[in-house]
């Protein structure tokens, strides 16, 4: 069994999302949820016979910002290095050498494959071989892949390829456990977890968050949650004055289920009181802590 964690990096537009979608298709058994370990944003596994490839890009880590924030830089980089084998992403059709730069930046210490996306839009067909020849001369490239992930040309070759670098071992994760955590319990998680940032004391630790709604719309996801506290004046402190600390809170969440979901986010929260909740089976069942 050949089993690994495989990061997608690219610049904006590269065609990331694209060739995740591509790639999962309908083999996919689950897009998007945040394990509870912050080792790995899981965007998608792919379980077949013989292997299981864990894929993610860096979502909302670079994207706008790459070139400002030499932190944020080394984020991606440890984010590209927990995993077993990167990909980094080049939209062939445009000036390659920027991807490059920043590739060069990373100094990367994992293997690395590198994607010549969008071949379906070169106008030049020489520009493809110009390109071929300058990663395979890079250091950090093990090997050049060609395709279109919109056209899914090509990517069927990509499997056989991330397998050569990834080890052998048992799968990380199974299946048919994770298809029990619904993608609303990691939404209730991202929720809560901006909770611990925001607010101190006990307030985190006496907060529940419960999705109520989880509805897609064409272009949209509309998200409805309670975030449940045990009095009065603890919801006072979640809604902040004028309710300014809420919309905060709401805001960070958005963002961050936005990136796990590659979607669109609508998000309402609901503050409640609930009293006593953590002390009520009830409660803590439909909460999610069993
Ligand atoms: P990301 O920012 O790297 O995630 O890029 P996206 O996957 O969102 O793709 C950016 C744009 O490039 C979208 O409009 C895609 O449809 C387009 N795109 C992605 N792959 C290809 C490709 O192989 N060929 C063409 N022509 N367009 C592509
Ligand atoms: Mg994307």
């Amino acid at each position: 069994m050949k089993t690994g964690f495989v990061n997608i990096f690219g610049l904006p537009n590269a065609g990331k999302s694209t060739l995740l979608n591509a790639l999962v298709g309908e083999k996919l058994a689950i897009v998007s949820p945040k394990v509870q370990t912050t080792r790995h944003r899981i965007k998608a596994i792919l379980n077949e016979k013989g292997y299981q490839i864990i894929l993610s890009d860096t979502p909302g880590i670079i994207e706008p910002r790459y070139k400002l924030q030499e932190r944020m830089m080394q984020a991606v980089k440890s984010s590209l290095e927990d995993a077993d084998l990167a990909l980094l992403m080049v939209d062939v059709s445009a000036d390659f050498e920027e991807s490059h730069k920043v590739f060069e930046t990373l100094r990367l210490r994992v293997p690395a494959i590198v994607i010549l996306n969008k071949t379906d839009k070169l106008r030049d067909a020489s520009i493809l071989g110009k390109a071929e020849a300058f990663f395979r001369a890079q250091p950090y490239c093990r090997r050049v892949i060609t395709l279109s992930a919109l056209r899914k040309k090509g990517v069927d070759g990509l499997i056989p390829a991330i397998l050569e670098y990834l080890p052998e071992g048992e799968p990380y994760y199974d299946s048919e456990d994770l298809t029990d955590m619904p993608t609303r319990f990691f939404v209730g998680e991202m929720i809560r977890e901006k909770v611990f940032q925001l607010y101190e004391q006990e307030i985190p630790y006496h907060t529940a968050v419960l999705v109520q709604e989880f509805k897609e719309k064409p272009g949209i996801i509309h998200i409805r949650a309670d975030v449940i506290v045990h009095r009065e004046s603890q919801k006072m402190i979640l809604l902040g004055e004028k309710g300014s600390m809420i919309k905060k809170l709401g805001t960070l969440a958005r963002q961050d289920i936005e990136a796990f979901l590659g979607s669109k986010v609508f998000l309402e929260l609901f503050v409640k009181v609930r009293p006593d909740w953590r002390s009520n089976d009830t409660h803590l069942k439909e909460y999610g802590y069993n």
